[in-house]
């Protein structure tokens, strides 16, 4: 049987978060974080008080046990308020990686990071990129050997999101480093997952990057000087933090697409709200079929997109709870939906700019915010367009197909 209701835990919950972001986050705040560059403290507080920072941790770990259906609901509301993306970034971030370091870490980085990631006096990112690239994850130049009790870290990550929050707030990130030689056959093995904790000796953040968009969270870079972390710290298994690195993908991506809906869902209400008054030819603009047709198109595509979201997010959640899909089959259908959401999403924004004309194109719209916002998913944060093509032609023909072996 096929039922595509929400629970009505899952509809309360939509509920309250749209009411206090309706209350909390207007526009015109929106508009201010992005000015001055900073989501405000009291914001993360809110969020933490309604139990939406690093929710898909289970309760007994102090989070509220959020499923995937129910983290892309917070996903879409989020990303409806803020187009700029920047409170949906830290959000995302946190849930999705989050969920990875308490899945895999000791009850020492729990406390350490999780907890209070979780009412918001610390941040948990991703450390994957380095200078060299980050699709080619197998490539990274990081290197961690073992020396007694202790893993100590060396090199450099960059284009990391939240790099200035995890220093004023605390915390840190997942990163991943070669702790074996590459086997030529399989380069991805011989790499371990770590927590560094970013007021680590030898931790220094040597990059603030001037981003295009989603301007209220930073993207910067750090370098691991001879960093000294214990055994403790280490996510997982040694040698196989590839693995975790592709699961945490996978968890920012499905969110990254709900995000994304959320906000294209915003730029299509401002869009008609505009169309139905704005006047030419001596009627509504949204009388004339050039621009109904787009909006018509556009919908349809959100609406399909929104479907494949929230079904790609239950299979995830079945895939946890009772090992129904394989992780694989669910990294496909993830990577389907990180391959067309922003892309559809930013179309979706420059076709509502070009409906309000030159309006649009002024910061005293809303919607140039979310141009810039979305472009970062096209870009390629948390996995460009075309790894997720690689991602999903893999499984379609199968390994031997790998375009770089
Ligand atoms: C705003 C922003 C925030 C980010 N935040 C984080 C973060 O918090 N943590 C983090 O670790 N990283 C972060 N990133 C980095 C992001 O993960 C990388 O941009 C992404 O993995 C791609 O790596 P790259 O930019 O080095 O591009 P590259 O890997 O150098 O790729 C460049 C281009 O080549 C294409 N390409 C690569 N390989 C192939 C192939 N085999 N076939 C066809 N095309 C290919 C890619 O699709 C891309 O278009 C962020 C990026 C942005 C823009």
């Amino acid at each position: 049987m096929v039922d595509f209701s929400f629970t009505e835990e899952q509809e309360l919950f939509r509920k309250a978060l749209r009411e206090w972001c309706e209350k909390n986050l207007p526009l015109e705040k929106i508009r201010e974080f992005d000015r001055k560059g900073e989501i405000p403290h009291e914001v993360i507080e809110q969020m933490a008080d309604l139990g939406l920072l690093v929710m898909t941790a289970p309760q007994e770990h102090g989070g509220t046990g959020a499923d995937w259906v129910t983290a892309c609901i917070a996903g879409e509301e989020l990303g409806y308020a803020d187009v700029s993306i920047a409170i949906p970034v830290f959000w995302l971030v946190e849930s999705s990686w989050g969920f990875v370091v308490d899945r895999y870490c000791t009850e020492e980085v729990r406390q350490a990071v999780i907890h209070p990631a979780i009412k918001g006096e610390a941040f948990i990112g991703i450390g994957s990129t380095e200078s060299g690239g980050g699709s080619d994850v197998a490539a990274f130049k990081s290197t961690a050997h073992r020396d007694g009790n202790d893993w100590v870290l060396n090199g450099e990550k960059m284009y990391i999101s939240g790099t200035e929050e995890a220093k004023k707030l605390g915390g840190g990130y997942f990163v991943i480093a070669r702790t074996s030689p590459a086997p030529p056959d399989a380069p991805h093995r011989g790499m371990t997952g770590f927590y560094l904790p970013m007021n680590a000796p030898g931790v220094e953040i040597n990059k603030r990057f001037d981003d295009m968009g989603r301007m209220a969270i930073s993207t910067g870079g750090f370098m691991m000087k001879n960093v000294r972390i214990p055994d403790a710290y280490r996510i997982g298994e040694v040698d196989k933090g590839f693995y975790l690195t592709m699961e945490g993908f996978d968890n920012a991506r499905i969110l990254i697409a709900a995000v994304c809906v959320g906000a294209a869902r915003r730029a299509l209400d401002i869009g008609m709200e505009y169309i139905k008054e704005r006047k030419a030819f001596g009627r509504p603009i949204g009388k004339f079929e050039g621009i109904q047709f787009e909006l018509a198109d556009d919908w349809a595509q959100l609406e399909a997109l929104r479907s494949l979201t929230y079904r790609t997010a239950w299979m995830q959640d079945k895939r946890y709870k009772e090992g129904k899909f394989s992780p694989l089959e669910v990294s496909r259908m993830i990577a389907a939906c990180k391959l067309i959401a922003p892309h559809l999403a930013f179309d979706i924004y420059k076709h509502a700019m070009i409906w309000l004309g030159a309006y649009g194109y002024t910061k005293e719209c809303p919607l140039e915010m979310g141009l810039r916002g979305i472009m970062s998913y096209c870009v390629g944060a948390e996995g460009a367009t075309n790894i997720q093509r690689i991602v999903i032609a893999r499984e379609l023909l199968g390994k031997e197909y790998i375009p770089y072996k």
